[in-house]
């Protein structure tokens, strides 16, 4: 195993820190370390520069949301770094966007998984769903 820069983890929130940490629970591989790599200027020196609530871009709280409130960024961000992390569920080639078309939702492990709109129809029929999302009976 090669050894990787350490990540430094900057002002990124406890809150935060957990909200990203429980991707692992439905993306392989998934961690706090890689989502800070993801979104790091420079891999050869990964640091967390975006704003203490989970948001890359590093004046959030307060532009993007009111600072009192939760962050609405995060879901977003994360499911992009979900998909770029876990890959297609049905080729397991990466998937660019987290844009919803390309997700389906597997009410199996109650999480959405990426997928790329060429592999849709393959991924509805894996998860026994018709073209709207619902089970064949
Ligand atoms: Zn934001
Ligand atoms: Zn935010
Ligand atoms: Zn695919």
């Amino acid at each position: 195993m090669t050894a990787r820069p350490a990540v430094r983890y900057g002002n990124l929130s406890p809150a935060a820190r957990e909200s990203i940490g429980g991707t692992r629970y439905y993306v392989d591989g998934a961690s706090i370390a890689g989502y800070v790599r993801y979104w790091a200027h420079d891999p050869a020196a990964p640091a967390w520069t975006g704003d203490r609530c989970g948001c890359p871009d590093d004046r959030c709280a307060g532009f993007h949301h009111d600072p009192d409130r939760e962050c609405g960024c995060l879901e977003t961000t994360l499911g992009e770094y979900a998909a770029a992390a876990s890959g297609c569920m049905v080729c397991r080639r990466p998937v660019e966007s987290a844009n919803v078309a390309r997700h389906v939702f597997d009410r199996a492990r109650m999480a959405l998984m990426p997928v790329h709109p060429d592999c849709r129809p393959a991924a509805l029929a894996m998860l026994g769903l018709d073209e709207d999302g619902r089970p064949i009976p």
